[in-house]
């Protein structure tokens, strides 16, 4: 996040317009990679779909995505990559196209742009020779007895000896006067959904904060920002005592001295601090009275929840009960044989770039030996 200047709004039409002008990059990076051969077109509600073949197809575009397709790149395995068409409202690049400045991914002392840095990470993924589609995955068919899988978008069939998923999850976010981005919007200028990410940031330090939320995140992103912030309010909808969090979270939340609880309300409107163009307090309501008053506040993270972008998969993989998928402890395999999961799509713990890369590299060396595996099987039936 970048409070050094204001460049809110002109950083959110540069992603439109990057979203736009990747389009034109993605024929011409299909038209040179040669990944996958063309067969027989397939029908899918009477359309014609086109059909590819690759040894790895991969879906998603975040850092877990990239790193996954410059791993499989590199080792030859021609990958196919779905970036997404504004998949869940976001951009080809994922999570980290909605924020500004990155200060904790290695390689930039300096920070760097959100947006920047996924155009880098794709850039390094066609360097090597993957073959990026900007279409949304829409349905999938893991049921084969042995791979190829099918990945379905709305033109294309793909045939996939492994498949890795990586398609992120989406922070979620409350809407009230305030809260968006834009003219007399805070989102990036003071308000944030991510306090590991933002909450080292200058316009914090020492200055009043506050979380809205009662689960273990938030309990846990309050307890991070009081190393900030000079103190930190919980807001919360419920009555006294009705966290969702575990007890051992809340306990550690409540006996900190810097962590005040505002029960039973509700933030209605967000406004700056006088006249400039950050966040300054927030309208608050007493949701059992209906009075509202006002809180200065500096900064605002919605410690709301995730939801996984796991829909489209149909339940062929097995999920846990907030929709991320379940993956083998220390790997990247999930439920069926051939197919890996990789960053915030199975990570509701870390939630972070890098750790979405690990993971992303993870899964290639993994789909690789899988490929192997297959490949010689199919050596000793022959
Ligand atoms: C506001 C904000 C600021 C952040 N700041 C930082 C930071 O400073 N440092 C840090 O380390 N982390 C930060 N994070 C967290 C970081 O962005 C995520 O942990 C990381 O991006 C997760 O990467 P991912 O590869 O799992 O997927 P994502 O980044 O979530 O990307 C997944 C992509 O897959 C696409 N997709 C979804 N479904 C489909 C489909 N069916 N077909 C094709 N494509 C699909 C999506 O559209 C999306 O583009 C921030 C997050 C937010 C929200």
């Amino acid at each position: 996040m970048n409070f050094r200047s204001n460049t809110n709004s002109l950083f959110s039409l540069f992603n439109k317009a990057r979203s736009f002008l990747r389009l034109a990059s993605t024929s011409s990076a299909a038209a040179v990679a040669s990944s996958s051969a063309t067969s027989s077109p397939a029908m899918e509600d009477g359309a014609k779909l086109e059909t590819l073949k690759t040894n790895l197809c991969i879906i998603g575009s975040g850092p877990a995505a990239h790193t996954a397709a410059i791993y499989a790149a590199r080792a030859e395995l021609k990958p196919i990559l779905f970036e997404g068409w504004m998949a869940n409202d976001i951009a080809p690049g994922g999570q980290l196209t909605t924020t500004s400045d990155v200060e904790n991914f290695p390689g930039f002392p300096e920070g760097i742009l959100g947006g920047e840095l996924t155009d880098r990470f794709r850039n390094q993924s066609l360097r090597f020779g993957t073959q990026i589609f900007t279409e949304t995955v829409s349905r999938v068919d893991f049921s084969v007895p042995v791979p190829p899988f099918k990945v379905f978008t709305d033109s294309k069939l793909v045939l996939a000896d492994s498949v890795i998923v990586a398609t992120g999850a989406v922070a979620k976010r409350l809407n009230f006067p305030g809260s968006g981005e834009g003219p007399g919007g805070f989102w990036n200028r003071g308000i944030s959904a991510c306090a590991v990410c933002d909450g080292a940031a200058p316009i914090f330090r020492n200055k009043p904060l506050a979380v809205i939320g009662g689960g273990d995140s938030a309990m846990e992103e309050a307890t991070f920002l009081t190393k900030y912030g000079s103190e930190v309010y919980i807001i919360h909808r419920q009555a006294r005592d009705a966290f969702r969090a575990s007890k051992i979270m809340q306990k550690r939340a409540l006996e900190n001295p810097k962590i005040k609880v505002v029960w039973n309300s509700a933030v209605v409107e967000a406004f700056g601090e006088g006249g400039k163009a950050v966040l300054g307090g927030l309208k608050i309501k007493n949701l059992a009275t209906g009075d509202v008053s006002e809180l200065k506040v500096s900064g605002l993270f919605f410690a709301i929840g995730h939801e996984p972008a796991t829909k489209f998969l149909g339940g062929q993989l097995e999920l846990d009960t907030d929709g991320y998928i379940v993956t083998k402890a220390g790997t990247t395999q999930t439920s069926v044989h051939g197919v890996f999961a990789a960053g915030d799509v199975q990570d509701k713990k870390y939630r972070q770039a890098v750790t979405a890369a690990g993971t992303g590299c993870m899964a290639a060396l993994e789909a690789e030996h899988f490929l192997q595996e297959i490949e010689s099987q199919k050596g000793k039936s022959d």
